[in-house]
């Protein structure tokens, strides 16, 4: 006992105050205990001994456990030389060490009582900030730290919401400025090229040749291109505001309102074709073709844009082709083919409307003769002129003379009763003779003439086309028995009952 460290202490210290020693471990339990001790002296002053009492380290420990230490905290009592107590986490090694040595004891604790500083740890090695208070009656120190990380750690744990609530907020702020931003610019590179748009839109409307219109679904003109003044004889300025119905003739007027109409009821493309007289007093035809613009909302249509072109060239080119299809080229009479159409329509019209319908058919007298004599191209010529002569008589007359084959020709004269094409047989038949054509083997007449058969198709005898053709035809092969140059009825050739006595 006497050599161990606090005997020495007091046995050459006069002070009679308690002294901590430093931690030891029992031999026999191996439990760690710190000694207090105090001198004991004589009645003369002299050193008598030394009185020790321990203090269990583990009860020691239990007791600042209570206050939360853990692995990131550290918990130290120091003596006033710097001599370590007791460290937690308990570490023998911190055990009786000494760190008067370090400047948090030179410079920190051994200045003032009390005071907080920052470290690192020679026992752990660990970054630590800590606080330390200074007994003044027992000169222990109570060393209390943390380690910077665990500082760290639990500032982010505690704030950790309020700061993801500032990222999540700024986050979102950031997103709406550049969504905003973005806006603003995708706004103007908007305009700019609606802008752009409309400017390439007018230069090519201003260059164009048609006519570009936008109206109103009722036809209200709201833009109309340059070109209308060369196309309607209008400027453009006075005809806004118009509506396109009223600047079409009256004929025009109702392919135009049915077209509006189709196009409101939901067609997105409709074409219209007019006949306008221009100012110099030419005619020239026009073609619109109206294309309709939705509403990008409501997809119900908004708009139409007509688009006018002069096909006058076109049309003439049509009419021509038209009439080619439909005339013989050598007589300039319609041809057959159109003949036995407008045969059906008449027939068909006259049934309905219960009108009279005759047929005549007029075939040259003896032309094989008149070709051999004169020349096939004074027969072309003999023929054209006999085609020219019926023209001329039902020039005043509602009839349609065609070539039905060879030198064959005939006449439909709608709403014609049978005298009446009586008549017109004899009329023509008179005009052929007289243009005076000599034909030296037609006798006794000696030129050329023609015989005709003609039949009537009555309401009260309706019959067919192919019944009326054959009818007037059984007449021309009468009129040629009977000796030519002369017309013969079908019905007096078959009586009233004809169809049955020819059948
Ligand atoms: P018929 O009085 O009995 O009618 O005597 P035809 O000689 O006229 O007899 P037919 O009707 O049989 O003869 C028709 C002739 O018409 C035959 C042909 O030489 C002539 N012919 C038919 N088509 C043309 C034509 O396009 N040009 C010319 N030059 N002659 C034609
Ligand atoms: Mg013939
Ligand atoms: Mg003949």
């Amino acid at each position: 006992m006497t050599n161990r460290e606090y005997f020495i202490f007091h046995q050459t210290n006069a002070s009679i105050a308690p002294r901590f020693g430093l931690p030891s471990q029992s031999q026999t339990t191996g439990k760690w205990f710190i000694p207090i001790s105090k001198r004991v002296d004589d009645t003369d002053g002299s050193f008598a001994g030394v009185i020790v009492a321990t203090i269990d380290i583990d009860h020691l420990v239990k007791y600042i456990e209570t206050f939360g230490v853990n692995e990131d905290n550290a918990f130290a009592l120091m003596r006033e030389d710097g001599g370590i107590l007791l460290r937690l986490p308990l570490d023998p090694k911190a055990m009786g060490s000494n760190i008067a040595d370090t400047e948090l004891y030179r410079n920190h604790i051994m200045k003032v009582m009390r005071g907080n500083y920052e470290y690192i740890s020679r026992f752990d090695g660990q970054d630590r900030i800590g606080g330390f208070y200074r007994s003044r009656e027992t000169g222990v120190t109570a060393i209390a730290t943390r380690t910077k990380q665990s500082i760290l750690f639990l500032w982010l744990n505690q704030s950790k919401y309020p700061w993801l609530s500032i990222i999540f907020a700024y986050l979102i702020g950031m997103g709406l400025a550049i969504r905003w931003v973005r806006q603003i610019e995708l706004r103007e590179i908007g305009e700019q090229k609606v802008v752009a748009r409309e400017a390439e839109f007018r230069m090519i409307a201003s260059l164009s040749l048609d006519v570009i219109e936008k109206i109103s679904i009722e036809g209200v003109r709201e833009y109309v291109s340059p070109a209308a003044e060369k196309l309607f004889d209008q400027r453009a300025e006075t005809l806004l505001g118009t509506n396109i119905l009223d600047t079409h003739n009256p004929e025009d007027r109702a392919a135009w309102r049915d077209a509006l109409n189709r196009i409101k009821e939901g067609s997105t493309s409709e074409s219209v074709l007019t006949k306008r007289q221009r100012a110099d007093g030419s005619t020239i035809w026009l073609e619109s073709v109206l294309s309709c613009t939705h509403d990008e909302s409501s997809d119900a249509p908004d708009a139409i844009v007509v688009i006018t072109r002069d096909v006058t060239r076109q049309q003439k080119l049509k009419l021509e082709l038209d009439a080619l299809a439909t005339t013989d080229g050598l007589t300039g009479l319609y041809n057959k083919r159109h003949f036995n159409a407008q045969l059906d329509a008449c027939m068909a019209k006259a049934k309905k409307l219960a009108t009279p319908l005759s047929l005549l058919m007029i075939d040259l007298d003896r032309f094989k003769l008149y070709n051999d004599t004169y020349g096939h191209r004074a027969g072309d010529n003999a023929l054209r002129d006999v085609a020219a002569a019926i023209q001329v008589q039902l020039s005043n007359m509602n009839g349609l003379a065609a070539r039905y084959g060879g030198e064959e020709l005939v006449v439909l004269l709608p709403n014609c009763g049978e005298g009446e094409a009586r008549k017109m047989a004899e009329a023509i038949r008179n005009a052929v003779v007289a243009l005076g054509i000599g034909h030296a083997h037609n006798l006794p007449w000696g030129q050329i003439t023609i015989s005709l058969g003609f039949a009537t198709a009555l309401p009260s005898q309706p019959m067919t086309e192919s019944e009326l053709i054959d009818c007037a035809d059984r007449a021309l092969y009468i009129a040629k028995t009977n000796g030519r140059n002369q017309s013969v009825s079908g019905h007096d050739a078959f009586g009233p009952k004809r169809l049955t006595a020819s059948a």
